[in-house]
């Protein structure tokens, strides 16, 4: 049967050819066990020390800079490409400074005091959102929105990857939640100047920064709700597919490229999740033209180096074992993409990003561009909107030593 996911968005599900996605085949995880994949990114280190020794797209001051940025998510939450539950993407803690102080007394008053908070919390959820929104902001995140929790979304078996365990042996394990009721998704931009370096050091190195701030705000969040008493399981690209909750949460429209676009930062975010029980009030999905735009539009297809984002209009074909089956949508041919991180040597790309009409500013402009998106784009359409894009020379990429003289 085929049936629509949201009432107000193109992408379908066939019921009876959907699968949830195996994490084992996303292109991180293929690396721990497909020969084809492995050898793309065995390459990478050529392309590496090729960039450097003939200064192409990335300098050792961008290698180190990017190295940088992944520090925190690296030793702080190594697993949340893959596994999760570990460092600061936890699923239990006993370390809060204040809730660990051992005393029976004081853990019967506070299973008093969160009994308490949580029948409030059921009587006005809507209260509690608001608060957990503002704490997520305080704690890094640019957007904020609540999904039910749907397991369709939920990885049908989860990978302990051998990139981060050498030696080992390639684990999957199926993957179960804990009973929850919500999924809190999280945005955090990148920067829109480091974005236009795409592809080189810069621009990954600013990436790279983006999945620290995940590992920090998804687990500072969920200690929070820890710490109130309720369940709270903080995830990166580890456990769920994060695009459709993030459709569900009402913070972007998905694109031909196959990333979520928001309103405010068009497609220029990280996203991390937290699932939980904690009685909240799910947002709604949201629409403001993205789909129309992207079928004349095609910008980011034109410009992909590895030519894997599609021309054609969404379809049910996915293009490889990496894309989800039983779904109907744009499907990106990320083997390419992958092939094309490596050959370059910048371990990553970004062009479509950079591309993107829906890429501007956040500064003094962006209400012009709001405007322009809310109110002439719908008349003149995506074609015409491209191409003044274009005119207005948006989306031309600026070299890494710009932005480092900047
Ligand atoms: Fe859509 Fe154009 Fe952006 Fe591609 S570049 S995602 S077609 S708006
Ligand atoms: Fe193409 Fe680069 Fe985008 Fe991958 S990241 S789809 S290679 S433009």
């Amino acid at each position: 049967m085929i049936v629509k996911i949201w009432e107000n968005h193109p992408w379908l599900i066939d019921t009876d050819k959907f699968k949830r996605f195996n994490q084992k085949y996303t292109m991180f995880s293929r690396t721990g066990w497909d020969k084809k994949v492995k050898e793309m990114a065995r390459k990478s280190v050529e392309s590496v020390v090729r960039n450097i020794k003939y200064g192409k797209r990335s300098s050792l001051l961008d290698y180190a800079f990017m190295s940088a940025g992944w520090w925190v998510a690296i030793k702080g939450a190594p697993f949340q490409m893959d596994y999760g539950d570990g460092g600061l993407i936890s699923w239990k803690s006993d370390i809060s400074p204040i809730f660990s102080i051992a005393s029976p007394f004081w853990n019967e008053k506070l299973s008093e005091f969160r009994k308490k908070f949580r029948e409030d919390a059921e009587k006005n959820p809507e209260k509690l959102t608001r608060v957990v929104k503002k704490v997520a902001k305080y704690f890094g995140a640019d957007l904020v929105g609540v999904a039910e929790f749907d397991e369709r979304w939920v990885y049908s078996a989860r990978v302990l990857n051998p990139r981060y365990h050498i030696g080992k042996e390639f684990i999957e394990e199926s993957l179960e939640l804990p009973e929850v009721r919500y999924c809190i998704v999280l945005a955090i931009k990148e920067d829109y100047e480091m974005q236009s370096t795409a592809d080189g050091g810069v621009s990954m190195g600013d990436i790279a920064f983006g999945y620290s701030k995940m590992a920090i705000v998804a687990g500072s969040l969920a200690e929070f709700l820890r710490a109130l008493g309720f369940t709270a399981i903080p995830s990166g690209n580890d456990l769920a597919l994060s695009i459709p909750y993030a459709i569900s949460a009402g913070l972007g429209e998905y694109s031909r490229m196959g990333l979520l676009i928001t309103k405010k930062f068009g497609p220029r975010v990280r996203l991390a999740k937290v699932f939980t029980d904690t009685p909240l009030k799910a947002d709604k999905p949201v629409r403001f033209g993205v789909y129309e735009f992207c079928l004349k539009c095609k910008k980011c297809a034109e410009k992909c180096p590895a030519k894997a984002i599609p021309f054609e209009d969404p379809s049910w074909k996915r293009k490889t074992i990496s894309n989800i089956e039983g779904i109907y949508k744009w499907h990106v041919d990320v083997e390419k993409c992958f092939e094309y991180w490596c050959k370059s040597g910048n371990l990553g790309c970004g062009v479509c990003v950079r591309v993107c009409p829906y890429n501007k500013p956040s500064g003094r402009t962006y209400f012009i561009h709001a405007f322009f998106r809310e109110y002439i784009v719908p008349i003149v359409g995506g074609k015409v909107a491209k191409i003044f894009d274009d005119l207005l020379g948006y989306g031309k990429r600026k070299s890494s030593s710009e932005w480092w003289n900047s």
